[in-house]
Order: C-alpha cells, then structure tokens, then sequence
C-alpha cells in the first residue's frame, strides 16, 4: 500500500519546541510527513493563504499575531486548513476558546511530546477527509437537483438539459416540437399590493395550473422568478397555440387566494416552434420564444403572440421608437430647463433695471407656490401644473411697461391710472411672446385678472372659459396680496384673507377652487 502523504506547518517560534515536534512526528510508518514552520503570528497567515498545507500546528503565544486571532482569521477567510492549537501548560482554558474559534483541537506543550500529538493529528486528518466529503456530495446532489424549491416544477438547469435534448430529438427525427415563454403581469405590483408571501402562494398555485393543463409528455419548467418555460415535444404550432390559449384563459378566470388576499392575475405568452425559420438550435426557440412574449407585453398583456419573421422587424422598428422617445424626452427637459433660465433671466434683468422689482420678484415666487398647490389638489397633469407655476412667475412681467410712479403710488390710483396698469397683462404676453418658449402659459398670463362673473379684464371672459390655470393664479395672486403689505394696504391674517376669498367666490374668483384653495390653507398656514 502506498504511504498517504501530508503537509504540517508548524507555526512556533522557538527552535527547541519545533525540534521536539520533529522528532514526535518521526515515528509514522505509514505516512510521509514534510514539514514547514512559520515564525510569526502574520507569517503562518500568509503561508496558509497558499493552502498548500493539510494540517497547522500553531502554537497559542505566537509572536505578533496571537495563535486565536490568526485562527479566527484563518475561518473567517475560509482556507480550509485544520488547526491544532498547541497551549502552554496550565492555559487550557486557551485551548477551549480556540475550539470554540474553530480549531480541530489543541495539545498542551507536555502533550506534543507524546502520542497524543499523533492521535490528534490522525483525528484531524479523518475530519477533515469526512467534510471534504460531505461537501463533495452536497455539491453533486445540487447537481443532482433539477426541482425549483418553490413549486416543485424542473428547474432553469434541468430546463435547459431538456430543450437541448427536445431539439435534437426533433430535428433527427423531423418532429414538430413548440415552446411556451410564460410571464404573469404585474407581478410586482401583487407583491407589492398583497406581500411577498402571497407572490410566492400565486407561484406555486400558477405551477399547479400548468401542471393540470398540460399533457404528461410536456415539460414545465420555472424559468426565471415570475416566468415560466412549457417544451411540447411532438407539437405542431397550431396545437401549441390552442393549449396556450386554453392556460391564458385558465388564469384570466382563476383568482388567486390565500387568507384575506384575493388577486387575479393574467399572463402573456410568447410561442416557438421548431418550424421557424431562423431555428438552428434550442437557443433559437428560447429566444424566439422571448421576442414573441416580449410582443405580447407590448401589445397589451393578458395574450398569446406566435413568434414570426415580423416580430424581429418590428425589433428594430422599436430600437428606433425608443431613440426617438429618448432623444423627445431630453428635448423637453432641455426646454424645460431654457424656461426655467429664461424666467430667471428676465427677473435678474428687471432687478437692475427697475429699482423696487425685487418686491416683484418674491411676490412671484410665493403666488407660484400658492398656484402649484392649488393646481396638483385639483388634480391637473404634471405638465399644467408646470405650466401655472411658471406662468405664475411670469404673471406681473408686464408691470415693467407701467410708469413707476404709478406703480409705487401710495394714495389711491384714479381712474386713469388703474387703466394704465391693467394693460400690464397684455404688456406681460407681449414681451413673453418674443421667446417663443411659453405657449401654454401666455393664456395663463393673459387672463389672470379675468373674473369669472365678466367684469375682469382685458377681454371680460366668464366662468370656465376663463382657462383653469388663470383661475388658479387669479386666486393665488389675490391671496398673497392680501397677506403681504403694499405701497396701498396693509397685510391681512391668514382668517381674513380667508374670509375675503370666500366673499368674492362666485364672483371674481371660481368658487370650487376657492374651497379646494381654503382646505389647503387650513391643512398647512404655512403653504
Ligand atoms: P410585466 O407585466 O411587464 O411582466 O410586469 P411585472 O411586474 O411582472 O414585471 P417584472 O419582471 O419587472 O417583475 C417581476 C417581479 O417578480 C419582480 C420580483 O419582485 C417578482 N418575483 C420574482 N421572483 C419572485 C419570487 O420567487 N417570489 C415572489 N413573491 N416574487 C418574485
Ligand atoms: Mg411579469
Ligand atoms: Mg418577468
């Protein structure tokens, strides 16, 4: 019998001890035994990195690094080499902890001298060939494994094994073989709305779905988390389609339901089939499989698309969709981001030129706080929201076109004065218009001292065909005038304001904004 060999390094940095080790180790017949030391605690650590040692016999009070913590160390990287600690007479208590850190065993300095030492190493060495077993065995059962843990359905790998094996059967016997790519939709939103837990009990019950519907000889595989892969040998595409329209009916009909939850959920279904023409192996019916779920997302959900020559057209026909949609979407946050500089712009530009415009400005940008609250409570788009709160902004520019002399009069205006400065919404639309940048919110502008009984200006509009964003900046405007001091009134509490905007709702201002505008000032003063 050949004598089994293995490597020590003995990690002690007196030369006396490792001598006497030597010379313990030198009665084995039956094992070649060589030998390496170490001398310090960082020294054994790098050596076993090589993990080219079977055994480490490190002494506890190794210099620098202690035996423990190179231990420690030793596990926490995963090296795989077993330990022995060997522990001054009298610090046993040492060798319990390093057994405890993950040693095979320790030996005290007497012991080392004596058999003890051999029969450690050889228990050492039984343990350590017992768990390379045990690893080796549970890496071939996961091997083995061709289940999905969750719904007991053949798994990704096992999947893959098939459909190759399908092909080949197929095409050396000109058989017809199909494929089913199955997704459920809105998977995440049943996550979200009923947990991951009844995700997982909406998984194992759509296995149980296919598993009923489909024919002993198929193959139902969970593909990915939420997407199942059906193979039918000996299926021609017709046949394929009917099963796969008989399982989307299946679900669209089923509710899923697990405790209080209750959900339906549909699938889309992407089809292949041997018979196509780009086949030339089973990768080709996965991904045609694929592409054709793909489209069924596209087109709608809850359907069944066969893959054909069309759908790689349309492919690419969406590659460009997609650059177009992309290049519109920086387009318009560019134009969103020129706006925002242009509206900046105009009121830097009226700060220098017109002494006082600073007032101008705050008021703006507190009226289109005012105005954005109001018009997301009224439930306006994204985009009309955005519009009135620029527009808001923008509302007293044409102020710049009246005298001001006028503007910063502190007694009451005549009758002529008050006509010059209701031109300043026209005044505003016109110098606005010249940028060309801001369509929707020039109406805005425009209309903003319309009143919705017809006695507002410029054009005397009423009710709804005033635009909606005026009607909001009209009541945001009026708000945040009463609340601030002016050259010609003084400011008014929050309830008084209140109280104004009730009074003249129905008259000047629309009165179901007014209520939605209230409620928000009573929900939060500082708005
Ligand atoms: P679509 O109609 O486009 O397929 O929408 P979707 O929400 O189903 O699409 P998506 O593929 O983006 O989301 C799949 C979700 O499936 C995401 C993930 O949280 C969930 N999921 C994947 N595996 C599992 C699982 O094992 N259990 C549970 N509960 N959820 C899973
Ligand atoms: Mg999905
Ligand atoms: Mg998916």
């Amino acid at each position: 019998m050949s004598k089994s060999k293995i490597s020590i390094l003995i990690a002690d940095n007196s030369p006396p001890e490792i001598k006497n080790i030597k010379s313990t180790l030198k009665g084995h017949d039956d094992i070649n035994i060589s030998i390496h030391t170490a001398k310090s605690g960082s020294d054994t650590l790098e050596k076993a990195m090589d993990k080219k040692f079977d055994l480490l016999l490190m002494k506890q009070n190794m210099p620098g690094k202690n035996g423990i913590v190179v231990l420690q160390e030793i596990i926490k990287k995963k090296l795989g080499v077993p330990v022995i600690m060997i522990v001054a007479e009298g610090e046993e208590k040492l060798g319990v902890k390093a057994l405890e850190s993950g040693a095979y065993d320790y030996l005290t300095r007497n012991e080392v001298k004596t058999a003890a030492l051999n029969r450690a190493i050889r228990r050492a060495m039984q343990r350590k060939k017992l768990e390379n077993d045990i690893s080796r065995s549970l890496q071939k059962l996961e091997k083995l494994a061709i289940r999905d843990g969750l719904t007991g359905l053949y798994n990704h790998r096992h999947f893959l094994e098939v459909i190759g094996k399908e092909y080949k059967k197929s095409s050396r016997h000109v058989q017809p073989l199909s494929c089913m790519m199955i997704d459920l939709d809105y998977f995440k939103s049943v996550n979200d709305n009923h947990g991951h837990q009844f995700g997982d009990h909406v998984l194992v019950e759509s296995a149980r779905i296919l598993m009923k519907l489909v024919r002993d000889t198929d193959f139902v595989a969970r593909y990915g988390g939420e997407e199942f892969f059906v193979v039918l040998p000996n299926t021609f595409l017709q046949g394929a389609l009917i099963l796969a329209e008989r399982i989307r009916n299946a679900f669209e009909k089923n509710t899923f339901k697990d405790g209080k939850a209750t959900e339906v959920v549909t699938i889309s279904i992407g089809l292949s089939s041997i018979a196509d023409d780009n086949v030339t192996g089973a990768a080709d019916l996965v991904s045609n499989a694929d592409k054709a779920l793909y489209r069924a997302k596209a087109e709608g959900r809850n359907r069944v698309v066969p893959y054909d020559d069309k759908i790689e057209e349309s492919s690419i026909i969406k590659e460009e969709y997609n650059k177009l949609a992309s290049f519109n979407s920086k387009l318009e946050a560019f134009q969103r981001e020129v706006k925002e500089r242009c509206i900046e712009s105009a009121h830097k530009i009226l700060c220098e030129i017109e002494t006082g415009w600073g007032t101008f400005s705050k008021h703006s940008v507190r009226v289109s706080r005012y105005a954005e609250n109001l018009s997301r409570e009224l439930a306006m788009s994204d985009d009309d929201v955005d519009a009135v709160k620029r527009a808001a902004l923008l509302h007293d520019i044409g102020m710049i076109g009246v005298n001001s002399r006028i503007l910063h009069k502190r007694s009451k205006l005549t009758a002529d004065e008050y006509n010059l400065i209701k031109r300043h919404s026209n005044m505003g639309v016109k110098l606005m218009e010249k940028t060309r940048l801001f369509e929707r919110e020039l109406p805005m502008i425009l209309h903003h001292h319309e009143r919705v009984d017809g006695n507002g200006y410029p054009q005397r509009l009423r009710g709804d065909s005033i635009p909606a964003g005026a009607r909001v900046l009209a009541i945001a405007d009026a708000y945040d005038a009463m609340r601030t001091n002016s050259s010609y009134s003084k400011s008014r509490s929050a309830s008084k304001a209140i109280t104004e905007l009730k009074k003249c709702a129905g008259t000047q201002f629309d009165p179901r904004m007014v209520d939605v505008f209230i409620d928000i000032i009573r929900k939060n003063p500082e708005s």
